[in-house]
């Protein structure tokens, strides 16, 4: 069994090994699958007929996917990791700035703070992201520690990922597993996500008592899950 906090999105497709999120819209008042692009630009939304499947619909989208690789992406403006450009972390407008030479990423407290990624410009990209995924595992390793000393249970461990439709899921065995984009929102969204897996750990369901679990853990939770509802899909606009 497997828990997971959804991205207010409900699956995923994979085209050209690049995974797309997915949003089902059921209408009774729909006679066909009606596929288009979501408002960020970067995923698609399915409307369907109450008796269709989600699956059926996802072939149906899979048939399109020229149709869909012609217009994703358009719409939304990327960020890329490269020199020059502006990323959140930790909810904060950081510039990147390529500083050549040797060394680890470092951040330098500006005006509008800097992060300095050593090293080729060609490589700024991979450089940063790696960089990015370890104060993500780093910060969600913390705060998970943190919330399971605070309910007295134990997890396995943390990792971290790219994954489209979740920022965090809970396994049975006990591995806690989360977006490594989390590190660029606000902490309390990060702290909040931690708060929700750890609390799968004593309740595996989203009934009562796991959401009283999650607010005892972190106050801020409401917030951060509007947060997350108004500027999670954001979050993937940036890096690769
Ligand atoms: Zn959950």
């Amino acid at each position: 069994m497997k828990r997971d906090l959804r991205q207010s999105r409900d699956g995923e497709l994979v085209i050209e090994g690049k995974s797309l999120p997915v949003t089902f819209r059921r209408r009774t008042n729909a006679r066909r699958i009606i596929l288009r692009i979501d408002r960020s630009g970067l995923g698609i939304v399915l409307t369907l007929p109450h008796h269709t499947s989600s699956r059926a619909a996802l072939t149906f989208a899979a048939s399109e996917k020229d149709w869909i690789l012609a217009r994703i992406g358009r719409a939304a403006e990327r960020v890329p990791f490269a020199a020059g450009q502006h990323i959140p972390l930790r909810g904060r407008s950081h510039s990147i700035e390529a500083t050549g030479g040797r060394g680890t990423v470092r951040l330098l407290a500006r005006a509008e703070p800097t992060i300095l990624v050593p090293g080729r410009a060609a490589h700024v990209g991979r450089r940063l992201a790696d960089w990015l995924k370890r104060q993500a595992a780093l910060d969600l390793a913390r705060a998970s520690h943190h919330h399971a000393a605070q309910l007295g249970v134990r997890f396995t461990r943390v990792t971290v990922r790219d994954t489209a439709s979740r920022w965090g899921s809970c396994s049975a065995s006990g591995t806690l597993s989360y977006s490594w984009r989390l590190i660029l929102a606000p902490p309390f969204v990060l702290d909040y996500v931690a708060a929700h897996e750890v609390a799968h750990l004593v309740e595996m369901n989203h009934g009562r008592r796991f959401w009283s679990l999650v607010h005892s853990l972190c106050p801020e939770a409401d917030m951060a899950r509007s947060w997350l509802k108004t500027h999670g899909n954001g979050l993937h606009l940036y890096g690769e």
